[in-house]
């Protein structure tokens, strides 16, 4: 008989587990309470993305007459831009469903729970649905977190989920968290045009990154008028007749016309009756594994942002297909475990941040010896032709052998070109092979080359 698999939660982690197993010979069966293709299509990755691409149009027509153009500014149809990010959900989803479907993967419609270690119970729309399953992958997500000095409305007082697009467009946001997901809608709002103040806990945005990269970033949000709270926690919001009034520890207040939370997410791991199966969660409630992607129970696994490794869906995707792979007994010798350490990744602001592997600050804490080498794109022909000069490449590697250990760009098209440097990372590559490497001109990623040099 084959392998009886199933899989709690259709995003990126399950999705990929799910058509891989199903290659591999598995009888698949996924369980979704939402949507397939889960919140990475429905309220993260995908909507914010086309949001922050069509913000992106709407602010390059305020910076089109350095091309020798006339200014025209575009205004926003808030009906027009639903349908659009609607549509590209409904392509996406229909998609991984069409591909689900020709891979024989079963899909059940509702909310699962564990009765025992093997055995899973699915409420349904039409009543309870019972399932045993050799192997089980647990791939629920996380839902943002809200703190309880603050109760999110959807009309004012919002949530990253509200506001693809919100109901009204605000006209002034207060931010509050200045992370990665924080700092993206600061850019996507002040791109439509709002006012827009951030709530920055520490002395700078993005802590944990590239420092001259979030300087560049800082510069780009004073460039557009957005201010910055630095120091400053924000303790509480209130609702008022005009909008809301955010009030910070230090004793400062915004007032503003939304504010949106951005600090954090908890995972999706209570309400599965875990301790009917055995599994254990730490503190957080994120599920504990190992390299395998087992959770404590061998037979069940994570995968994807409610195992608390990188919150991306890019590493969700590779930890589904490990996942697929190692509950059909294709562990070999030359099996590849995934390497945290090496994904590469990105934030949509402008300019746009993207780095991978060892970051500067990480290997001075490490004392480990490297090599920096920096080139600005001010001298590099494609920028200056599409009229953006600002931002950088950056690349770290080993004095002693020249193998690339990791890098960040800055720029346009940031999110693009890290991908050789992450190419470069993963598969050890030196700098000699990237400048070796014969690449097109006129084009951003001479400048990958030049700083390899
Ligand atoms: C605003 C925002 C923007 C982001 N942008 C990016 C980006 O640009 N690039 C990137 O790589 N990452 C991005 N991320 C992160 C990315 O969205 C996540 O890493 C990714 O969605 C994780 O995939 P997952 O499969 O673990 O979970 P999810 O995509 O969250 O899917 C989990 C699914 O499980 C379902 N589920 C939960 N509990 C149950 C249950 N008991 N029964 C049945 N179904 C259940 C849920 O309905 C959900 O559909 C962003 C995150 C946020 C918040």
């Amino acid at each position: 008989m084959a392998l009886r698999f199933v899989i709690i939660g259709g995003g990126p982690a399950g999705n990929t587990a799910a058509t891989h197993a199903a290659r591999l010979g598995a009888t698949v069966t996924v369980i979704e309470r939402d949507v397939i293709g889960g919140a990475a299509h429905l309220w993260d990755c995908i909507p914010s993305k086309t949001m922050i691409a069509t913000g992106g149009a709407m602010s390059f027509t305020r910076r089109i007459q350095g091309m020798g153009l006339e200014q025209q500014v575009a205004e926003i149809d808030n009906d027009a831009l639903a349908e659009r990010i609607a549509g590209i959900k409904d392509r996406l989803q229909s998609g991984t469903t069409r591909l689900l479907h020709s891979q024989g993967v079963t899909m059940i419609a509702g909310f699962a729970r564990f009765k025992s270690p093997n055995d899973i119970v699915v409420e349904t729309k039409t009543g309870l649905v019972e399932l045993t399953a050799d192997k089980i992958l647990i791939a629920t997500g996380t839902r943002p977190r809200i703190p309880d000095w603050c109760q999110p409305d959807g009309e004012r007082i919002l949530t990253t989920r509200d506001c693809y697009p919100p109901k009204e467009f605000p006209e002034h946001i207060t931010v509050i968290g200045s992370g990665v997901t924080g700092v993206e809608f600061v850019h996507m709002f002040s791109s439509f045009g709002a006012k827009v103040t951030l709530v920055v806990s520490r002395q700078q945005v993005l802590p944990g990154k590239d420092g001259d990269a979030a300087a560049l970033l800082e510069e780009d949000f004073l460039r557009r008028g957005v201010k910055l709270l630095k120091g400053a926690r924000a303790t509480e919001i209130e609702r008022t007749d005009e909008g809301v009034t955010v009030r910070c520890d230090d004793g400062r207040v915004v007032y503003s016309s939304h504010a949106v939370l951005a600090i954090g997410s908890v995972p999706n791991s209570d309400g599965l009756a875990l301790d009917a199966a055995g599994v254990e969660t730490d503190r957080s409630g994120y599920i504990e594994i190992n390299r395998h992607c087992q959770s404590n129970v061998a037979h069940i696994y994570a995968a994807g942002d409610v195992s608390g490794k990188l919150p991306l869906s890019s590493v969700a995707s590779m930890q589904g297909r490990k996942v697929a792979e190692h509950a059909m007994g294709l562990q070999t010798v030359a099996h590849r475990h995934l390497d945290y350490d090496k994904a590469a990744s990105a934030i949509f602001t402008e300019p746009e941040i993207a780095d991978v592997g060892l970051a500067e600050a990480e290997a001075f804490s490490l004392g480990r010896k490297i090599r920096v080498t920096k080139v600005p794109f001010s001298g590099t022909p494609k920028a200056l032709i599409n009229n953006d000069s600002r931002g950088f490449v950056k690349i770290l590697s080993d004095p002693a052998t020249g193998v690339v250990l990791g890098g960040s760009i800055v720029g346009r098209h940031a999110a693009e070109l890290i991908s050789v440097i992450a190419l470069a990372v993963t598969a050890n590559l030196k700098v000699t092979d990237i400048v070796e490497s014969l690449l097109v001109h006129p084009a951003l990623a001479e400048a990958i080359a030049e700083a390899a040099e």
